[in-house]
């Protein structure tokens, strides 16, 4: 895999573009065709994966910006689910929470389309692919089924990892499984942690998870277990803080550093992100970092959403400057 030293991605998500919520909405209505609905959904990937490229983001995704929401959309494609109404969520954000009802199944794919046509778009190879982990899929669903949400989870983690084959079986090279409940229990933490490799067992293609809000502590002591090549967290929010943390519990994967607040209309300037890329690299080597935003971008004002990616981008390309320099000083 050919990137640079610090590579930049994204988490994910990214703001769909105003056009394309129009057609969701006439889509909903009757006013035009599931194939109309389709080519809308291809054509804001093309628009999605361009902001990336003029962006100089290293590691694409299309914004999934063909799901409306990181656990309803697997859950509908899911044997064993069935949904009740919407629950309130991030303030005035809504989502249909979904509930298990039967035994889970993986019954077709769910994002072989989506894949195969963000290869088609794609300015690099190493685009990446996010997938919903079990832990996450399971917390955030009722569960009127199984005795206990670890059974639910363990199913759940099955049927993730025969939809991550397809995936890498059509051509993913880079696959994410997001976490962000995972450390939302205590207690559940360690067979959370088996979950996630579970659904990852016997996959070959470069593997990450991404966590981010809460308790980083929780999680801490079991980050080393998680069979995958690279963690990515939120840290612009702590200020760094965890960092120490990490250290001190050896962390010994490849670091995804959050350094973009999603939540934050302020966009970080490329000075900014040096800065904070060198304060980094006093805990991990610059082999062993990547560099993203704390999480996905999608609830930004597009515009927002691409200067945050710029100043991304072009703080970074000062700390590889500066980390040459020290280098040649050497
Ligand atoms: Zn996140």
């Amino acid at each position: 895999m050919e990137l640079p030293l610090l590579p930049t991605t994204v988490i994910g998500s990214y703001p769909r573009p105003k056009w394309l919520r129009e057609v969701i909405a006439l889509r909903k209505a009757g006013r035009i065709s599931e194939d109309d609905l389709k080519e809308a959904f291809n054509d804001a990937a093309v628009t999605v994966m361009r902001d990336h490229l003029i962006a100089g983001i290293d590691v694409p995704t299309d914004g999934e910006v063909k799901r409306d929401e990181m656990v309803e959309f697997f859950a509908e494609r899911l044997k064993g689910f069935k949904f009740y109404g919407p629950v309130r969520v991030w303030g005035t954000a809504y989502y249909r929470k979904p509930s298990v009802v039967d035994k889970i199944e993986y019954v077709r794919p769910m994002l072989l389309d989506e894949v195969e046509f963000t290869k088609s778009i794609s300015y690099t190879p190493n685009f990446k692919v996010t997938i919903t982990g079990p832990y996450t899929m399971g917390y955030w669903s009722y569960n009127e089924y199984y005795k206990s949400r670890r059974d639910m989870v363990f199913d759940l983690a099955k049927a993730i990892n025969s939809e991550i084959r397809s995936l890498v079986d059509a051509g993913a090279k880079i696959i994410q499984v997001d976490e962000p409940a995972i450390h939302s229990t205590k207690d559940e933490v360690p067979w959370a942690i088996e979950a996630v490799n579970e659904s990852i067992k016997g996959i070959n293609a470069k593997l990450m998870v991404h966590i981010c809000y809460g308790d980083y502590k929780l999680v801490a002591p079991y980050l080393n277990d998680l069979k995958v090549d690279q963690i990515n967290f939120a840290l612009k929010i702590y200020d760094y803080k965890p960092l120490k943390l990490l250290k001190e519990v050896g962390f010994e994967k490849e670091l995804g550093a959050g350094v973009i607040d999603v939540h934050n209309k302020r966009v970080e300037s490329p000075e900014e992100v040096q800065k904070d890329l060198m304060t980094i690299l006093r805990y991990f080597p610059p082999e062993k970092v990547w560099v993203n935003p704390d999480c996905g971008l999608k609830l930004q004002p597009r515009k927002i959403a691409f200067e945050k990616m710029v100043s991304m981008v072009n703080g970074t390309r000062l700390a590889r400057e500066e980390l040459k320099k020290g280098e040649n000083r050497k």
